[in-house]
């Protein structure tokens, strides 16, 4: 797949950031593979199936709505551990650098998990040549993402992300298993939107949850966050991201002493860097 350059009129793969023969800037890689011709199509026929079912179940008001609530107010959640926190917030860089950035160049340790051992190959099947580069968050109404992933959850502010961000169905991992995807099958299409489709993408996915009465942000993220197999669409941010692209902190108050003490550092920079911080178990 390429799309031609705007400047020269070359083709530009779509996994490049810039032109190859010019150099003009081409996007966001993620951002580019979502908006293209055969993903949004394949998104639309999604959709509008989608909302033949919610006529047929006389939901369609309630649909509409949750669209509405998701694309205006949903937000990108990256969950961390607080020793990670303390690094972004505190820390000599403040760049947070995704997963395989930080196994090359900061020495990152991967660990002998299954999802460690085996993310290289979901993440390249959904994000061939960039999926490097990406950094992943939980979309959410409710500012909780994923504390199977550490306990503090971040809010990213949508401005700092909107134009490289992407939303996709599932977690990769979960993705290929889900539609049992096998090594050198390519994944189906219409499983991703821009950030400024989301709501799009979650009617798609979410439809047949919505019914009258239900609280859009259980519709969109279900209550078992702690769990690996927890559902959710999946926010793709292109590029590392800086601390001061932090609109929201909540988690727990430690209670370890010496980790009091990380919190409360984490807590009085957060303070100055215009970070809200909220205590919640
Ligand atoms: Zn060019």
């Amino acid at each position: 797949m390429s799309e031609k350059c705007v400047k020269c009129g070359e083709a530009v793969a779509l996994h490049l950031t810039a032109c190859p023969v010019c150099s003009t800037s081409a996007g966001f890689p993620n951002v580019r593979v979502a908006q293209s011709a055969k993903e949004a199509d394949a998104l639309t026929v999604r959709y509008d199936s989608a909302m033949v079912s919610a006529e047929a179940l006389g939901v369609t008001a309630e649909v509409e709505a949750f669209e509405k609530a998701v694309a205006t107010d949903s937000v990108a959640v990256m969950n961390r551990a607080l020793g990670s926190l303390s690094s972004w917030i505190n820390g000599e860089s403040p760049l947070f650098y995704s997963f395989w950035h930080q196994v090359k160049y900061l020495g990152r340790e991967p660990n002998e998990s299954e999802w460690d051992q085996q993310r290289g190959a979901a993440e390249a099947a959904i994000s061939p040549f960039y999926f490097e580069k990406i950094n992943f968050a939980a979309l959410t109404l409710d500012g909780h993402g994923m504390t199977y992933y550490g306990p503090y959850s971040v809010t990213l502010k949508s401005l700092m992300i909107e134009d490289r961000a992407s939303v996709f169905d599932q977690n990769p991992f979960n993705f290929l298993k889900t539609h049992h995807i096998v090594g050198g099958k390519a994944p189906p299409s219409g499983y991703r939107a821009p950030w400024k489709l989301r709501g799009r993408l979650a009617v798609a996915k979410l439809q047949p949850e919505i019914s009258p009465g239900k609280a859009f942000g259980d519709i969109l993220m279900g209550p078992r966050r702690a769990e690996a197999d927890c559902e959710f669409v999946e926010v793709h941010v292109f590029d590392a991201i800086h601390r001061l692209g932090i609109e929201r902190i909540v988690g727990p108050m430690p209670t370890e002493r010496v980790d009091r003490a990380t919190w409360n550092q984490i807590v009085r920079k957060a303070k100055k860097l215009g970070v809200k911080v909220e205590v919640s178990p």
